[in-house]
């Protein structure tokens, strides 16, 4: 009986071992990639530049105020 308790024990302890070692690593998170994020041209002056840092009018982005007012007349 006392082998018995032992041996469960050692099972128990083998089991424990064998259940972490298999455990799969944790992917890193994924951070979005800041170069992801999307680029939009100035319809007036053809300047690339982030979406975030651009002026929209309608379907149209500007790379400042003043292209925006201006339009996208000054570039054909
Ligand atoms: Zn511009």
């Amino acid at each position: 009986m006392k082998y018995l308790l032992l041996l469960i024990f050692l099972g128990v302890v083998w089991w424990v071992w064998k259940k972490r070692s298999v455990e799969p690593l944790q992917p890193p998170a994924k951070r979005p990639d800041p170069q992801a994020e999307k680029m939009v041209v100035c319809a007036h002056c053809g300047l690339l530049l982030p979406e975030s840092d651009s002026l929209a009018a309608g379907a149209d982005f500007y790379c400042c105020e003043a292209h925006r007012q201006a339009g996208s007349t000054g570039r054909q």
